[in-house]
């Protein structure tokens, strides 16, 4: 890895934390999910970086997607499972971290097994290791501890841009025979349900991500799509970040968007049998 590589890294690693540790205090009944995902996205443009994806607060059954929409009304209440997942960019280089929150509890049995599910996955994150031996540790030590993986959420690598890279590395087992490289950065996440392990795409959609260039017919959809590419970097972001459009003409425009393949949307993504959700996430840097 090239020196201004790593440290933008390292930096964007050292934003992430301080964002996480701040979060963490901020988890608390009666409090707005729109106002808990601003001050931590403030927090990352303060400490001199960008939020690589709006702040995702995704509650009980809710595995990960949401983000509080403009106007959002939601409130934190007491026993919601909350998961926080941070993303903090440094010049595109990711650092992808998650933590959860029972409210008016010091622990939880399923956030446990999600950490300590994590703990092991992350001793076998080194050279050499292949993925389906990660995925296999990770489902047996969430199992062992009485729970399910979600079989169809993973860890993965990121590169520059680039939240989500190949390889993948599923929460349940499998056969991917990829290795472990030095020099790559990965995101590890699992996330341990009471349910049966699936998760499914859910609504509304607040998360959204340039695709493509397309000649699209409202001057509001041009302007998005702009932001989109160049001031959001091609990273994900949510319609609580364009500002100067109408919000008359906001929804038209996503649509117009959506329709025409210029933007790609992440639906919420809700556990099958609404059974609540816990995950931990931590990137590494592997030198
Ligand atoms: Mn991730």
């Amino acid at each position: 890895m090239e020196k201004e590589e790593l440290q933008s890294y390292e930096k964007a690693f050292l934003i992430a934390e301080d964002a996480v540790g701040f979060a963490q205090k901020l988890v608390k009944e009666n409090v707005k999910v729109l106002k808990l995902a601003q001050d931590i996205e403030n927090r990352i443009l303060d400490l001199g970086g960008k939020p690589a994806w709006p702040v995702n607060v995704s509650i009980n059954e809710i595995a990960a997607h949401y983000t509080p929409s403009i106007g959002d009304q939601l409130i934190l209440k007491g026993d919601d499972f909350v998961k926080v997942d941070i993303g903090a960019q440094v010049n595109g280089y990711v650092c992808d971290r998650a933590f959860t929150v029972k409210i008016g509890s010091k622990s939880d049995p399923m956030i446990e097994a999600s950490e300590k599910a994590l703990e092991e996955c992350l001793k076998l994150i080194k050279p050499g290791t292949k993925v389906h031996e990660i995925s296999e540790v990770c489902e047996n030590t969430v199992n062992e501890m009485g729970f399910n993986v979600i079989r169809n959420l993973a860890g993965h690598r990121v590169e520059r841009y680039n939240q989500h890279a190949h390889p993948s590395i599923p929460n349940g087992k499998n056969t991917i025979q990829d290795e472990i490289r030095a020099g790559n950065v990965y995101a590890m996440e699992v996330f341990v349900t009471n349910g049966s392990g699936l998760v499914v795409e859910s609504s509304p959609t607040e998360i959204f991500q340039y695709n493509q260039d397309v000649a699209v017919r409202l001057w509001e959809a041009r302007k998005i799509l702009e932001l989109a590419r160049d001031s959001f970097e091609k990273l994900p972001f949510t319609k609580r970040w364009v500002t100067g459009i109408s919000p008359l003409k906001i929804g038209m425009a996503f649509q117009q968007l959506i329709e025409s393949g210029a933007l790609i949307e992440f639906p919420p993504l809700k556990e099958e049998s609404n059974g609540l959700v816990a995950v931990t996430e931590k990137s590494v840097i592997i030198k």
